[in-house]
């Protein structure tokens, strides 16, 4: 029974917010602990109320990992049910440079989608999932490594993909995109839904048509979490494409194909 037991049951649980994290997290651990994704596939962290289930699957976790910010929701779960359990939040403990956020206030969160930056993340959750799990602690350190190699090789084919396309206007759904757009040098123009979740105004949506005819740009996106109608407006005003970029991933989509599908998709679009 002990020996049955041993691996299975004692094997610890960490908890990520969101699946770019989880993912990595999956990448350096494999099979030696439990990784649980709080936010769902396909759900908007913005727009998100964790059910009571979800509220509970924090209880029993060894760590916690999060972004900060956009799932400051996690912090009310950990804070009612996990109020001992290590709790790592990456913009606090990464050093970056921030970019403020499109409301004018405080930090724009969406630092994942700069794969550098993820890159430079991977070893402060090796030092964390170590502390949880020391006996593992090699296995972390070696997959650790190899995940940020694979991070960096990524990041350099993305920015040749990416190359010609530099000072493109660039037109996304919600402001998810500053970090990615300064590192692959594309123009971020405009947003077309300044607060995710909530519908823009009429005159939001011309001073967007207004820019995209004013700067040329040569399609817009919207997001699968999030209402496509407002981006449709936009685009059929405007008269250009619309096209589908995904900020988050879907369970069993790695980090690096998410942001290749991405990088793909923004190359077709803007590329001539
Ligand atoms: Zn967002």
């Amino acid at each position: 029974m002990v020996l049955l037991g041993t691996t299975a049951w004692a094997r610890p649980t960490v908890v990520a917010t969101l699946h770019p994290y989880a993912n990595l997290i999956e990448q350096i651990v494999g099979n030696r602990m439990n990784v649980v994704q709080l936010l769902p596939s396909g759900a908007s962290p913005h727009t998100f109320d964790p059910t009571p289930s979800q509220a509970a699957s924090i209880a029993g976790a060894s760590l916690i990992v999060m972004n900060g910010g956009v799932d400051d929701w996690a912090r009310r779960l950990v804070t009612a049910a996990a109020a001992g359990t290590p709790l790592v939040v990456v913009t606090e403990r990464l050093h970056y440079q921030p970019i403020q956020g499109s409301d004018g206030v405080g930090t724009n969160p969406h630092i994942w989608l700069d794969p550098s930056l993820m890159a430079s993340t991977v070893p402060l959750l090796v030092v964390a999932l170590v502390s949880v799990d020391p006996q593992d602690a090699a296995t972390f350190r070696t997959n650790g490594a190899t995940l940020v190699r694979s991070l960096t090789s990524l990041d350099e084919a993305l920015r040749q993909e990416l190359a010609p396309l530099h000072g493109a206007p660039f037109v996304p759904f919600h402001d998810a995109w500053p970090y990615f757009a300064r590192h692959f040098g594309l123009d971020l123009v405009a947003s077309i839904e300044p607060t995710p979740g909530r519908e823009p105004s009429p005159r939001t949506i011309a001073e967007a048509v207004a820019t995209i005819r004013r700067v040329h740009a040569k399609a817009v996106f919207d997001e699968r979490q999030l209402n496509p109608r407002p981006a449709q407006v936009v685009a059929e005003a405007a008269n250009v494409p619309l096209v589908t970029l995904d900020p988050l991933g879907n369970t069993g989509q790695s980090y690096q194909e998410l942001m290749r599908a991405n990088v793909k998709a923004i190359a077709k679009a803007l590329g001539d």
